[in-house]
C-alpha cells in the first residue's frame, strides 16, 4: 500500500522528533537570560520616618535602609502619600524579577498589599511603566520574588507603596540583564488593560479646572499592545468627584483610537464607580440603551487605572460626550456659523441641575436649567448661545400652545418624539434615580428637532439608592415617584409622556417590540451581567482591596448585600422584577403581541446549514456578514444555505436578525 501518511506512523522517526523538541527547549531556556541582582545609586524620598521619635528622619528608616541587605532595617517615607524608593541603575536594564520583604512593624506586612513596581528612563519617573504589582501582602523577615516579564530596558526602576502606607518595606531587589530592551511585552495588572498616567508634577488632578500635564500609557491585548502618547488630565463628575476614588478626564494632545475604541478623539474619561460595587451599572445601561436602538451609545471598557505609581482601581474607560464621527455625530460649528442654516447647528445641551456651575448656560422661560456642551465653552458665539437659548424656549413653549400634539404645529416639531421614548424606557427599566437630573439633548443642522440621547450616569440606578429602595414597589414611573429633576423638567416629561395620550400609546408599542426582538429580556440581560462580573473579578478583588467600602455604605447604597456576588445578584434580581413590572405598567403580553403581529419566522442552524420555519413557506431571505456583504440566500421551508462558523447577519421579512454558527 502506497500510504503518504505512513511515515507519521515510524516509532523511530516520532521518537527522534520527541529529541530534537527536547533539545531545542533545554536550548531555548538556557538562552533566556536570568539576570543578576543588579545595583545603582539609592534614590527616592529623601528622608524617612522615625515612628519612635513620631517625626521625619535623615538619619532612621532611610531609603537607603531598603537596599542594606539587612531584613530588620526598612524604609519608611517621610511622606505618607508620595513616598518612594529606587535605584538608578545608570544605564538601561530589562528587569527580569524583583524581591521585597516588607518593614518588621507590625503593619508590615499589610502596607505592602498593592505597592508597585516601575520602571523609567526619565529620573522623575514620568514616563514610568509597570513591573509588578505585589497583589497578596508579603512577609516580613523573607525575600518574597517575583518575575518580571516586561521586555522594555529601563536605567530607573522604583518602588511605590499605596496612599498611606510611606512605601515601607525592609528590603528591595531588582534583577534583570544590560539590553536595549523591546516593545513585545508589558505588564498589564489583571486580565483588564491597564492605564498608566504620570503627570509631569508627580501629583494627582485635584480639580476640574487644572489640565495637568500628563503622560498616559493604555496597556491591552495582555501586554503585547502599548498605546503611549503625551496629554493632560483632570478631574471630572460632580457628585463623583467627591469620592476618594477619583474620576478622570484624559485629553490626549493628538486623536487617538484606545482599546480599539470607535471614535478616534482626544478626549476621553474613566469613570470611577465609587458607589457602584458591582462596577458594571454604566456599561449594563448603556448595553440597554444598544438594544433600545437608541442611535449612539458611548462605548466603554472596565480597565485598571494607575495614577503616579500608585494603583487607584478598576475604572470604566468611557468616550467623552463630544460631537465627532462615532460620537455624537452632527455638524460641527465654528466662528463662521453665525447665520442662516449654519447657524442651527449642531449643538449639545444638557438638561442639568448643575447647570449654574457651568461657564455656559441659561434658565429657560419655565426654568429649566441647561448646559450648552457644545459650541465648547471657550469657542460658541454669542449669537450661536442665543440661537440654541431661542430654540429650546420655543421647544418649551410649543408643549403648552392649544394646538400642541399637532404634528405641523405642536411639540413634535421640535422634539424627536421616538428618541425621547427609548431614553425614557432605558431610564425607567434602569430605575435611574437622574435620568432627568442631567440628560443630554441634541439638534442638528437642517433639522428641526431635539433628540435626546446620549444615556449618561447610572451610578445610583439598578437598586442603588436608598432613596428609590426597593424601586419596584413604587406604582408609578420612578420620575413621576422618587426620582429627582432638573428645575421644573419632571413636568415636561409628564406632559409628553402622561399627558400626551397618544405618546403613551405609542411607548407601550415601542416596549412590546423593543421586548420581543430586541433582546430586552432577563435571561439575556442577565446573562450580560454575568459576562462583566467574570470579566471584572480579579480587578474588583484588587479594588476592594484598594477601596475597603463593600461593608460600607456610601454615596446612596440602599443596603450592604456583603460581597462582589451579591451586590451582582442584586442586579441580576432587579432585571427580573423590574422587566415584570415595566410589562405590567406597559400592558406587555407576549401572547397578545404574537397574536398582534402574526407568525414570525424561526431560524434553526442544523449543523451549519440554516433552516427557516415558523411562516408561510417560500419566503425569501438574504444572510450578510457582520460587514453587510451579501453571503447567501435562501427561501423558508426549504434547505438553506451551509454558513462559515462565525457571526451572520439573517434578514428576512424586513427584519434582520444575528446568528451565530459554532
Ligand atoms: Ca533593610
Amino acid at each position: 500500500m502506497n500510504n503518504p501518511f505512513h511515515f507519521i506512523d515510524s516509532p523511530l522517526l516520532w521518537r527522534g522528533r520527541g529529541r530534537l523538541l527536547l533539545l531545542f527547549i533545554f536550548v531555548s531556556l538556557s538562552a533566556l537570560p536570568q539576570g543578576r541582582k543588579l545595583t545603582g545609586t539609592v534614590i527616592g524620598t529623601s528622608k524617612g520616618y522615625d515612628y519612635d521619635r513620631g517625626a521625619n528622619s535623615s538619619t532612621v528608616n532611610i531609603r537607603d535602609w531598603a537596599f542594606d541587605g539587612d531584613l530588620s532595617t526598612y524604609f519608611a517615607g517621610s511622606s505618607t502619600s508620595n513616598s518612594w524608593v529606587g535605584l538608578d541603575l545608570k544605564k538601561p536594564y530589562v528587569i527580569t524579577k524583583v524581591g521585597f520583604a516588607a518593614g518588621t512593624r507590625s503593619n508590615g506586612p499589610e502596607r505592602t498589599q498593592l505597592g508597585l513596581f516601575e520602571g523609567a528612563n526619565q529620573s522623575d519617573f514620568s514616563d514610568a511603566l509597570p513591573l509588578f504589582l505585589i497583589k497578596e501582602a508579603a512577609p516580613s523577615g523573607e525575600i518574597t520574588y517575583a518575575n518580571v516579564g516586561v521586555s522594555r530596558a529601563f536605567r530607573y526602576v522604583r518602588y511605590k507603596g499605596i496612599n498611606g502606607s510611606r512605601s515601607t518595606m525592609a528590603e528591595l531587589e531588582f534583577w534583570g540583564y544590560t539590553s536595549e530592551g523591546s516593545d513585545n511585552q508589558f505588564y498589564q495588572v489583571t486580565n483588564l488593560p491597564t492605564v498608566v498616567i504620570h503627570t509631569a508634577s508627580g501629583s494627582d488632578p485635584v480639580d476640574k479646572v487644572n489640565e495637568l500635564e500628563s503622560h498616559i500609557s493604555v496597556i491591552s491585548d495582555g501586554g503585547k499592545t502599548i498605546l503611549q502618547h503625551d496629554g493632560t488630565s483632570r478631574l471630572r463628575g460632580n457628585n463623583s468627584m467627591t469620592h476618594p476614588k477619583k474620576p478622570y478626564r484624559i485629553k490626549f494632545s493628538e486623536k487617538q483610537r484606545p482599546l480599539d475604541a470607535p471614535a478616534k478623539a482626544k478626549k476621553w474619561t474613566l469613570i470611577n464607580n465609587y458607589g457602584d460595587k458591582t462596577l458594571l451599572r454604566n456599561c449594563l445601561a448603556f448595553e440597554i440603551s444598544r438594544r433600545m436602538g437608541i442611535g449612539y451609545t458611548p462605548w466603554c471598557r472596565p480597565v485598571d487605572v494607575i495614577m503616579n505609581g500608585e494603583y487607584k482601581g478598576c475604572y470604566q474607560f468611557c468616550d467623552a460626550i463630544d460631537i465627532r464621527k462615532h460620537r455624537i455625530d452632527i455638524h460641527e460649528m465654528d466662528s463662521t456659523c453665525t447665520e442662516g442654516d449654519l447657524l442651527t447647528g449642531g449643538y449639545l445641551i444638557e438638561i442639568d441641575a448643575y447647570a449654574s456651575k457651568e461657564p455656559k448656560y441659561f434658565n429657560s422661560t419655565r426654568s429649566t436649567p441647561v448646559t450648552v456642551k457644545y459650541p465648547d465653552d471657550d469657542e460658541i458665539t454669542t449669537e450661536q448661545f442665543n440661537y440654541i437659548r431661542s430654540y429650546y424656549n420655543t421647544f418649551e413653549t410649543s408643549l403648552y400652545k392649544t394646538n400642541w400634539k399637532d404634528f405641523e404645529q405642536g411639540y413634535r416639531q421640535y422634539l424627536n418624539l421616538p428618541s425621547f421614548q427609548r431614553h425614557f424606557l432605558v431610564g425607567e427599566l434602569s430605575g435611574n434615580t437622574d435620568t432627568y437630573w442631567s440628560t443630554y439633548m441634541y439638534k442638528d443642522r437642517y433639522d428641526t428637532q431635539f433628540y435626546v440621547e446620549p444615556v449618561w450616569d447610572f451610578d445610583l440606578a439598578f437598586e442603588n439608592d436608598n432613596r428609590t429602595y426597593p424601586i419596584c414597589n413604587q406604582t408609578d414611573y420612578i420620575y413621576r415617584t422618587k426620582g429627582s429633576s432638573a428645575g421644573s423638567f419632571k413636568s415636561i416629561v409628564d406632559r409628553i409622556i402622561i399627558t400626551d395620550t397618544e405618546s403613551g400609546a405609542n411607548l407601550r408599542e415601542m416596549w412590546a417590540n423593543v421586548r420581543y426582538f430586541n433582546g430586552i429580556n432577563t435571561e439575556e440581560l442577565q446573562a450580560y451581567v454575568d459576562s462583566v462580573a467574570d470579566e471584572l473579578m480579579e480587578s474588583q478583588r484588587l479594588n476592594f482591596i484598594r477601596w475597603p467600602i463593600m461593608n460600607t455604605k456610601v454615596h446612596q447604597n440602599p443596603k450592604l448585600w456583603g460581597s462582589y456576588e451579591a451586590e451582582v445578584k442584586n442586579v441580576r434580581d432587579y432585571l427580573s422584577r423590574r422587566i415584570v413590572w415595566m410589562d405590567n405598567k406597559l400592558k406587555y403580553n407576549v401572547q397578545e403581541f404574537e397574536d398582534d403581529i402574526g407568525p414570525q419566522p424561526e431560524i434553526h442552524i442544523w449543523g451549519r446549514r440554516v433552516f427557516i420555519g415558523g411562516i408561510a413557506g417560500g419566503t425569501p431571505y438574504n444572510v450578510f456578514s457582520t460587514q453587510g456583504a451579501l453571503e447567501a440566500q435562501g427561501t423558508s421551508g426549504e434547505e438553506g444555505p451551509l454558513l462559515s462558523p462565525g457571526i451572520h447577519i439573517i434578514s428576512i421579512n424586513g427584519q434582520a436578525c444575528k446568528v451565530l454558527v459554532r
